[in-house]
C-alpha cells in the first residue's frame, strides 16, 4: 500500500494565493451564497466607484466576527470590508485580495491589542493577517 502525502496549498502561508482567489470567485458566481447586508462591511469608496456592495458580502465571515464579538464581549470595528476593483486599487490593497471576493475585514478593537485581538480571530476559525502598519487585523475566510 502507498502512502498518500496530503497536498495542498498552505493557506495560512500564502492567503492570497492567486488561484484561490480565481477558484473562489467563480464558486461564489456559479452558486452565490445567501447575501447579507451590513453597512458596516459596505467599500468605503463612498459611492464613488459602487454601490458599496460590487461582491456580496460572504455570510460566514459575518458570522464569524459576529462570534468574535460575542466571545470577546466587546464591539469589533469594521475598518474595512468589501472593496470594489478601483478603491482595492486606491488603498494599495492586494491584487488578489479577498477584499474584492466579499471574504475579508480589516478590524480593529480599541481596548485590546492586535496580538490579542488576531489570536482571539483564529480561535473563532478565521485566517488572519496582523497588520501592524495600519493597526488592524486581517480576518479572511476561505471555505
Ligand atoms: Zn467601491
Ligand atoms: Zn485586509
Amino acid at each position: 500500500m502507498e502512502k498518500t502525502i496530503p497536498k495542498g496549498p498552505r493557506v495560512h502561508q500564502k492567503l492570497n494565493s492567486e488561484d484561490l482567489f480565481y477558484l473562489l470567485k467563480e464558486q461564489d458566481q456559479v452558486s452565490p451564497k445567501k447575501s447579507v447586508n451590513r453597512k458596516c462591511y459596505r467599500c468605503d469608496c463612498q459611492g464613488r466607484y459602487c454601490d458599496g456592495f460590487s461582491v456580496s458580502l460572504n455570510p460566514t465571515l459575518v458570522e464569524k466576527i459576529d462570534g468574535l464579538e460575542k466571545q470577546l464581549k466587546k464591539t469589533v470595528q469594521i475598518i474595512s470590508g468589501v472593496r470594489c476593483e478601483k478603491r482595492n486599487v486606491e488603498v494599495d490593497g492586494s491584487k488578489h485580495s479577498f477584499h474584492l471576493l466579499g471574504r475579508a475585514a480589516d478590524i480593529r478593537c480599541e481596548t485590546i491589542s492586535i496580538d490579542e485581538l488576531a489570536a482571539a480571530a483564529e480561535i473563532v476559525g478565521l485566517l488572519v493577517i496582523r497588520d501592524y502598519r495600519d493597526d488592524v487585523v486581517h480576518c479572511q475566510w476561505n471555505d
